[in-house]
C-alpha cells in the first residue's frame, strides 16, 4: 500500500472563510481589520481602492458605480461610506 503524506487539502476555493481584503492576514471583517479601522479615512479610502472593494457598502463583489445600496454618508450625503468620510481641516464660510 502506497500513502501519500505530507499533502493536505487545506484550501478548498470559492468556499468557507474569505481572507481580509484589506490585510489579507485574517479572517475578521473589513470592520474588524485593525490596520483598516486605525487608518484615517484618506487611507482608508486608497486601502478600499486597493482591495478592490466598494467605496460605498465596502462590499467585494461588485464596483462603485455598480452599487446598488441606496446608503450614502451620513455626513456629506455623498455616495461614500461613512469610514470613508473626509473632513476638510479648513472651515469655509459662505456669507
Ligand atoms: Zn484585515
Ligand atoms: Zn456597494
Ligand atoms: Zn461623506
Amino acid at each position: 500500500m502506497t500513502t501519500h503524506a505530507g499533502l493536505t487539502n487545506e484550501s478548498s476555493p470559492g468556499k468557507g472563510n474569505k481572507s481580509c481584503p484589506v490585510c489579507a492576514q485574517g479572517y475578521h471583517s473589513i470592520y474588524q481589520c485593525p490596520i483598516f479601522m486605525q487608518a484615517t479615512p484618506k487611507d482608508r479610502k486608497t486601502l478600499i481602492i486597493k482591495a478592490k472593494l466598494c467605496l460605498n457598502c465596502l462590499w467585494y463583489s461588485h464596483h462603485t458605480n455598480q452599487c446598488s445600496s441606496i446608503k450614502v454618508c451620513k455626513l456629506c450625503k455623498l455616495k461614500h461610506h461613512i469610514l470613508l468620510h473626509i473632513t476638510s481641516d479648513h472651515t469655509s464660510q459662505y456669507h
